[in-house]
């Protein structure tokens, strides 16, 4: 509860205050609202297509049986589609507000890891640098699905083939674990929007991508409940440099 104001000084510290948490409560209402828009938007656009190919096929199926290949094959991607929508849309939710839990634990055994399992499922020429262990302080979920979305980012936007670099350094009292791809790179001017939920660079560019916009949205929070930092840079010679910093675990310092 509040406490009771004793005077007029105080009186104008919680005026002060309430007009402070007002202000945050109405810009979370928009964002919400804007969410709840965008989400709307982005799943009314595979509908639309599925339902135009429903009613082809019902005016016009029996007497062209030849329609039914390409309707069921756009009807079946677009509604993969909303499923991979939805399916992001129940972890961002889920998330919000969550409590992370964080534990020590070596983040290049995990690393490893994940890397040797993912490389089984795709040709994609990953580069592993890391030192032998290094103990940080993190949510190893988090850090595992955040990992996956970046080298499958990867894939999808550098040429096929290109190296890729998975990178482990320690940097002050914080550990690095960086992707680093040869794609087209990210512009300067959108660097901080590609972490916004259904946020895609020049989207008739990556129109020939699949993809929602969610993911580096759901990587940054995952990130930042664990306790860590998402961010991207210019990599040399080109391309993109994702980069997740970690607190280090206390044992680390020693
Ligand atoms: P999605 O890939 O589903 O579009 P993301 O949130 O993962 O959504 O990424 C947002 C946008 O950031 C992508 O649409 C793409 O334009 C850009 N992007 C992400 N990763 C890379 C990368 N490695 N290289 C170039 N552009 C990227």
């Amino acid at each position: 509860a509040l406490p009771v104001p004793q005077g007029p000084e105080e009186v104008r510290e919680l005026t002060v205050e309430f007009n402070r948490l007002l202000h945050s409560l109405k810009q979370q209402v928009v964002r919400d609202n804007q969410f709840v828009s965008d989400a709307s938007h982005e799943l009314r656009t595979p509908l639309t297509a599925i339902r135009g190919h429903v009613a082809l096929l019902q005016r016009h199926g029996k007497a062209h049986p030849e329609l039914f290949a390409d309707s069921l094959a756009v009807i079946d991607d677009e509604s993969q589609k909303m499923q991979q929508l939805i399916e992001s849309l129940l972890a961002l939710s889920r998330m919000e507000n969550a409590q992370m839990s964080v534990a020590a634990y070596d983040l290049v055994a995990q690393v490893k890891r994940v890397v040797s399992r993912y490389q089984q499922q795709t040709p994609q020429t990953l580069k592993v640098i890391v030192p032998d262990r290094m103990m940080v302080q993190a949510n190893a979920e988090a850090i595992e699905h955040t990992l996956l979305a970046l080298l499958s980012n990867a894939r999808k936007y550098a040429p096929a083939n290109s190296v890729v670099t998975i990178q482990i350094t320690k940097g002050g009292q914080r550990a690095l674990l960086s992707v680093a791809d040869l794609g087209p790179g990210i512009p300067d001017a959108e660097k901080a929007k590609i972490f916004d939920r259904f946020y895609r660079v020049d989207e008739s560019r990556s129109k020939a991508i699949k993809g929602t916009g969610l993911g580096l949205a759901i990587a940054k929070q995952l990130t930042t409940l664990s306790g860590g930092e998402l961010s991207v840079v210019d990599n040399v010679p080109q391309g993109s440099r994702f980069m997740v910093h970690l607190p280090l675990a206390v044992s680390e310092n020693l």
